[in-house]
C-alpha cells in the first residue's frame, strides 16, 4: 500500500451513537474570525494588540490564555486546526488508539471465546470524535479568555507587525509558537514514505509496514500498528531502540517488541524507496557494510526520523531573526530571540525537549513574564517522559550512562534492577516482564533517575517526578510503605 492508498477510504462502521456524537461535535462552530481578501487587494485598517501568538498548539494557546487572563489583548493567529500537533496529530489521537489497542488484546487474550478483537476502523472514529471536540473546546475557552482567534497564514514585517491575509496587527510584543513537523526521509524515493500526520488520517490499516527511525515516535507507532494487525519491520539507524533512553530499557523493550511480532533490525541505514507492484520496497544497508544492499517490502513505509521547526513562510530571515543550524528559532534563557520583542516556545526553538508539557511551561512562563508577576519557570532538567508503546516505558531523571559522566567515575553510581511479571499480565496468561531500574549515588544513596517498562510507567513515573525534585533517597523507598497490590510498590521496600 502507498502513502495514497493508505489515506481514507469509505466510511467507517462504528457504534451508531459515537458516530452521531463525532458528527455533531465536528459541526459545532468554531469560534473564528477568517479574515476576507479585500477586493482591490489592500491590507485593512491595522488592529493593535498587547501580544500576538502565532499558533494555536499547546505552547500557543497555554501563553494566550494566560496574557489574556492577565489582561492583556491577545490576538491568536492559526493557520490550522486548533490545538496543534498535540491534539491533532500528535498525543491525543496516539494515546487514544494505544488505549483501544491495549484493551483489543487484553479482551482478545483474556476472552478469546468471544472474539474480542482490535479494530482501527472503530478506534479511528472514537480518536476524530475526541479530536474535533477538543478542537471546538480549545475555540470557546480562548474565547471566553478574551483572545481573539484569526485563522489564516501569518507572516511578520517586522518583529512587531504581522500581516494575516488582509489584515495587518500591531503588537508590543510577539509569540511564535508554530512547533514542528515530521522530517523527510532524506534519500530517493523519500516522499513514498508515510509520516506521522498521515497515520492519524487513515480510515484502514496496511496489512504489513516498515517503520524507519527509533525513537518515541516510530517505537510507538510500530507498537500501536502491530497491535491493530499490521506486520511491522522497524529499520533502526542505531544499535538499539531509544538512543537517548537508559540502555537496559532499550534491551527490554527490544526483547518485549520482538515477542510481540515486531521484526527489529538494527544498524541500518536506508538508501532507497521504490514501488513495485502495488506494494514499497525499501533498500538499505546494515552494520557499515555499503556492499551488500538488502530489501524489505510492504504495503506502506513509515519515516519517524524527527521533526523540523515550522519557521518557513513567517518571513523571520527577512527581518534578522537568528534561526539554529536545524532551522529553530534561537532564544535566551527568557525565550527571548534576537530580536527583544519577539519570543518564541515549543518545537519551533532552536534547541528544546518536543513535549507538551514543555511547550506549556514555557508559553505560560512568558505570559507571566510580559503581562503578570514574574512566575515560576518549571524545572527543565527533571523532565518525566513516556512511550506510549506496550509495554509503555516511564522515566525521569538521569540513564546510567549521564549518571556516570556526571560523576565522573562509575563507582560513584549504583543501580538497582528488578523484573517482575506483573498480575495484568499473568491473568491475561502473559510472561511478559516488567522492568524497574533505579540510578542512584553510591554514597548518598540518592536517586538520580528511574526506569520503568510497564503498562503502568507514565502514571507512576509523574508521580515520582516530585520526589525525584525533592531530593527522593534510597532510604526513603525503604521506609515508605508500599501500596499493595500495585505494580509502584515494585519499587519501594
Ligand atoms: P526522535 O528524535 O525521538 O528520534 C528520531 C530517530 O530517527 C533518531 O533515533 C534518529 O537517529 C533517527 N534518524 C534520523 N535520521 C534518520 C535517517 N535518515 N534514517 C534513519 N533514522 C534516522 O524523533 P521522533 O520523530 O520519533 O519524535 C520527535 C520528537 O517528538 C521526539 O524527540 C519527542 O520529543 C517528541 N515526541 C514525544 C512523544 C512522547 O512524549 N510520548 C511522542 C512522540 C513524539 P540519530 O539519533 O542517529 O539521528
Amino acid at each position: 500500500m502507498t502513502k495514497r492508498q493508505a489515506t481514507p477510504e469509505t466510511t467507517t462502521p462504528a457504534p451508531a451513537k459515537e458516530r452521531r456524537r463525532a458528527r455533531e461535535i465536528s459541526a459545532a462552530p468554531v469560534v473564528e474570525n477568517v479574515p476576507r481578501r479585500k477586493r482591490n487587494g489592500r491590507p485593512g485598517k491595522a488592529r493593535e494588540a498587547d501580544l500576538v501568538v502565532i499558533g494555536a498548539g499547546s505552547g500557543g494557546v497555554a501563553a494566550a490564555r494566560r496574557a489574556a487572563a492577565l489582561g492583556a489583548r491577545v490576538i491568536l493567529v492559526e493557520r490550522d486546526a486548533i490545538g496543534g500537533t498535540c491534539v491533532n496529530r500528535g498525543c491525543v489521537p496516539k494515546k487514544m488508539l494505544s488505549y483501544g489497542a491495549t484493551w483489543a488484546a487484553i479482551l482478545s487474550d483474556c476472552l478469546s471465546h468471544t472474539g474480542g478483537k482490535e479494530d482501527w476502523r472503530d478506534a479511528i472514529v472514537r480518536v476524530n470524535a475526541e479530536v474535533a471536540r477538543l478542537n471546538a473546546s480549545y475555540a470557546q475557552r480562548l474565547t471566553e479568555a478574551g483572545v481573539e482567534i484569526l485563522h489564516g497564514e501569518a507572516r511578520l514585517t517586522s518583529p512587531t507587525e504581522i500581516v494575516v491575509g488582509n489584515e495587518t496587527l500591531r503588537t508590543r510584543k510577539t509569540l511564535i509558537a508554530t512547533g514542528a513537523r515530521p522530517r523527510v526521509l532524506p534519500v530517493p524515493g523519500g516522499e513514498l514514505a508515510s509520516t506521522s500526520d498521515d497515520v492519524f488520517t487513515w480510515q484502514t490499516v496496511p496489512a504489513s509496514m516498515v517503520v524507519i527511525g527509533g525513537g518515541y515516535i516510530a517505537v510507538e507507532l510500530a507498537s500501536i500498528l502491530s497491535r491493530y494487525g499490521v506486520k511491522v519491520d522497524l529499520l533502526v539507524r542505531e544499535d538499539r531502540l531509544l538512543p537517548r533512553f537508559d540502555h537496559d530499557v532499550s534491551a527490554a523493550l527490544a526483547g518485549a517488541l520482538a515477542a510481540k511480532g515486531i521484526r527489529l533490525h538494527f544498524n541500518t541505514e536506508v538508501t532507497l524507496l521504490s514501488q513495485a507492484n502495488g506494494a514499497t520496497e525499501v533498500c538499505y544497508t546494515q552494520d557499515g557494510n555499503p556492499g551488500r544492499t538488502q530489501t524489505v517490502r510492504a504495503q506502506a513505509v513509515l519515516a519517524a526520523i524527527g521533526r523540523q521547526a515550522n519557521v518557513e513562510g513567517l518571513g523571520l530571515e527577512d527581518i534578522g531573526i537568528e534561526l539554529g543550524e536545524k532551522g529553530g528559532i534561537r532564544v535566551d534563557r527568557q525565550f527571548r530571540s534576537s530580536e527583544r520583542a519577539l519570543y518564541a516556545v515549543g518545537d519551533c526553538m532552536a534547541e528544546n525537549l518536543h513535549l507538551t508539557p514543555v511547550a506549556i511551561a514555557q508559553g505560560r512562563w512568558v505570559a507571566d513574564r510580559l503581562f503578570g508577576k514574574r512566575g515560576d519557570l518549571a524545572d527543565f532538567d527533571i523532565v518525566p517522559t513516556a512511550v506510549f508503546c506496550e509495554p509503555a516505558i516511564g522515566v525521569v531523571g538521569m540513564t546510567e550512562a549521564q549518571a556516570i559522566e556526571d560523576a565522573g567515575k562509575p563507582e560513584r553510581i549504583r543501580t538497582e534492577i528488578k523484573r517482575f511479571v506483573s498480575l495484568e499480565n499473568r491473568f491475561g496468561g502473559s510472561s511478559q516482564q516488567s522492568m524497574i531500574k533505579l540510578v542512584l549515588n553510591a554514597r548518598s544513596g540518592r536517586v538520580l533517575g528511574v526506569h520503568l517498562m510497564d503498562n503502568a510507567a507514565p502514571e507512576i513515573i509523574q508521580a515520582l517526578a516530585v520526589s525525584l525534585r525533592l531530593g527522593l533517597k534510597a532510604s526513603h523507598l525503604k521506609t515508605t510503605l508500599p501500596l499493595h497490590p500495585t505494580v509502584a510498590e515494585e519499587i519501594f521496600g
